[in-house]
């Protein structure tokens, strides 16, 4: 007898037919004796469609409003997979965060877990219920409504993996695991079965959507085992766990993308202490993320500031830099939007030199421009043409011989 959390992405509970086919999947381990929590997320499209309905009031929504309404999402899901685990003959419960004592701080949209009080939860398990916990919410100390930023329900998931010292916190999702690279683009990319958590938090930070990147730092922290599984199959997905010596000998783990990238330059700058934080500290008030970022001095006096964000964010940025021109005194901003980056990740990079190069090599070899560059210890990312995207990523799931036929064990 174990004590499971269960999580349940929105496309796994996007109709009645597939909350059904997951009521069925829990109903097993709740028959089997074992102590189960299910974290859900909305409905299929649910979040997207309620901020667009959002968008059509105003275009300035009350953040504080934004959470009352994101949050029903998971309140649907929650409910509804109830009803059908009653359906089975399973006492089920369900519960908002709110209501199980998830506490967060006050940051609406992006708000931080403080704490859990875990009494409720732990009744409703006494009394041999499936406990069901709405994703993605929680509530700040004045009793507000508040969400865990995109994809949060996975951060529900870790946190209450965490507070209840779960035997085992499964991640169900429309995929059967976490791959080499995107299958919709290299038809021999090969399920990874084991992955570290640094692997796996740079993979997600630069385009594997497959889970919440936040999720996966407080797995890592404290050293919570994840099974990112399919809810469509029995079979073993990839499990996320703590570095282990012998996945120091793959050099590449997985390669990933990210599509839709920009690159602003804002040229002409003054040469002077303060330019670059006037415009970066503007930037992140607006809630920009900026990821890569070049700075190049021309003449003495002047330079050029280069960075890459994600595409939709380009407008609101080229708006707020034109409003601080004055102030900053620059020549022209140019915008770039077709851009992509991909990326290669592997922690055997640390001890292994070389990688950099061969990736440049095999870019460059097949005719494929780098526009920027940026490394971390385990990671290497280049921006790129959009139409030179999935040929780069092949090139490199080959040469780093990823596939299924080159794959070593
Ligand atoms: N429903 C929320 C979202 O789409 C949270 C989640 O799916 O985990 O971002
Ligand atoms: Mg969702």
């Amino acid at each position: 007898m174990s004590l499971i959390v269960q999580k349940f992405g929105g496309s796994s509970v996007a109709n009645p037919e597939r909350i059904k086919n997951v009521a069925s999947r829990v109903a097993e381990y709740y028959k089997r004796g074992d102590s189960v929590v299910v974290v859900v997320s909305a409905l299929g499209d649910t979040t997207d469609d309620l901020l667009d309905l959002a968008g059509q009031i105003t275009k300035t929504p009350s953040r504080r409003e934004l959470d009352m309404l994101l949050s029903t999402g998971e309140q649907i899901s929650v409910s509804l997979l109830a009803m059908a685990l009653h359906e089975l003959k399973c006492e089920a419960i369900s519960f908002t965060g709110a209501q199980v004592g998830i506490r967060t701080d006050s940051s609406y949209t992006k708000a931080r877990i403080v704490d859990i009080n875990t009494q409720r939860l732990w009744a409703a398990l006494k009394e041999k219920k499936v406990t069901l916990v709405a994703g993605f919410q929680g509530m700040d100390s004045n009793h507000e409504i508040t969400t865990l930023g995109r994809g949060g329900s996975d951060l529900t998931a870790v946190a209450l993996a965490k507070v209840l010292s779960a035997d085992s916190c499964e991640i169900y999702t429309d995929v059967d695991g976490i791959y080499t690279a995107d299958p919709r683009l290299v038809k021999d990319a090969v399920k990874i079965s084991k992955i570290s958590y640094e692997e796996m938090l740079e993979l997600a930070s630069s385009g594997a959507q497959v889970m919440q990147a936040r999720s996966i730092e407080v797995a890592g922290k404290f050293n919570i085992p994840l099974h990112v599984r399919s809810s469509f199959t029995k079979n073993e997905g990839t499990w996320i766990v703590k570095e282990e010596k012998s996945m120091e000998e793959v050099l590449v783990r997985g390669v990933s993308s990210n599509k839709d990238e920009a690159k602003l330059t804002v040229s002409g700058l003054p040469n002077k202490p303060g330019v670059a934080a006037t415009i970066f500290r503007m930037l992140a008030d607006e809630g920009i993320n900026v990821d890569m970022i070049i700075q190049n001095i021309g003449d003495p006096n002047h330079t050029d500031i280069s960075f890459t964000l994600p595409k939709s964010d380009a407008d609101t940025a080229v708006n707020s830099l034109q409003k601080i021109s004055r102030k900053v005194g620059f020549k022209k901003i140019s915008t770039d939007l077709g851009l992509s980056k991909v990326s290669v990740v592997g922690i055997g990079m640390r001890s292994h030199a070389g990688v950099a190069a061969a990736m440049f090599e095999v870019l460059g070899k097949n005719g494929i421009n780098i526009e920027m560059i940026s490394t971390s210890e385990i990671k290497i990312s280049c921006v790129v043409k959009r139409q030179d995207m999935e040929k780069a990523v092949k090139l490199l799931h080959q040469k780093f011989e990823l596939g299924k036929k080159t794959k070593k064990k």
